[in-house]
Formats: C-alpha cells, structure tokens, sequence
C-alpha cells in the first residue's frame, strides 16, 4: 500500500547504537534515556545519522558524554531545556568545547560542527530538569 512505503524510514523504538567510536563514553542509563536513533542499523540508506535522548536530573556526579574529537562530516549538536515558562532557559549547564574553547551554556541551544573541527568534551552539570539532547550528521555511520 502507498501509504506504507516508507514504514522502514521510521524509527520508534530504542535499538542500543553498536560500534561508537572510544571518545563516545559510558553514561548512566539512570540519567541519560535513549529515545531512538537513525543509523545504518535502523534505517539503511539513510543519508545522514542522529541520535535522540533524554538528559535527566538526579546525577550527583557531572554527565561526561564525550571526549574531545573531530569527524570528517559536519554534526549538529543540541540540548533543549523543558521550562514552559522560560523555554530558552536550559534548566542545566553544559560545558562544550569547540575548536579547543570551551563554552559554559545555560541556554537552550543548536550548535553545528563543521567536519574536522575539534570539539568535546561535552559535559552537563547541574541538571534540574530533563534535557532534550539531538545529534544529527551529515553521514550515514557515526564514528
Ligand atoms: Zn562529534
């Protein structure tokens, strides 16, 4: 049927990313959810790759997401805070180096990375409200 040509397109389950590359680091299932992902191992021929997650409070420790790398493709990298009264207000701080500087954000945000340029680590402190965290790239294999 037409209207179910593209079924495989979509995702709506969590499937565990296999194969992330060593700067990608352990986090607590407590407090980092996965929601779902598009990868060679969801979608296949899918022309770019993204991961969806929640950031959730209650960690006593800093949430370490990555070390520092570079990729040869360009990533977009966002945190999104859940404040209905002040929706640009992050509810958290996200310390994120690019480019070997380091930015401390309490604001929502979107950040492109173009490819080959340094960035992580990515870390979030402080959380008091669950975070929307996307990444999406402009490939079809994260590493
Ligand atoms: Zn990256």
């Amino acid at each position: 049927m037409a209207e179910k040509k593209n079924a495989r397109n979509v995702v709506d389950y969590d499937k565990p990313v296999e194969g992330l590359p060593s700067h990608r680091l352990k986090v607590d299932p407590k407090f980092v959810k996965n929601i779902v992902h598009v990868g060679p191992d969801t979608v296949p021929n899918a022309e770019f790759y993204s991961e969806a997650k929640w950031i959730l409070p209650g960690s006593e420790k800093e949430i370490k997401e990555v070390e520092s790398h570079t990729h040869n493709f360009g990533e977009l990298i966002g945190c999104f805070g859940f404040n209905y009264d002040d929706i640009q207000d992050l509810g958290a701080e996200v310390e994120f180096t690019v480019d070997n500087k380091t930015y401390k954000i309490t604001k929502s945000f979107a950040s492109f990375v173009p490819a080959g340029v340094q960035h992580g680590p990515l870390i979030f402190r402080n959380v008091k409200r669950p975070i929307f965290h996307f990444i999406a790239a402009d490939t079809e294999k994260y590493e």
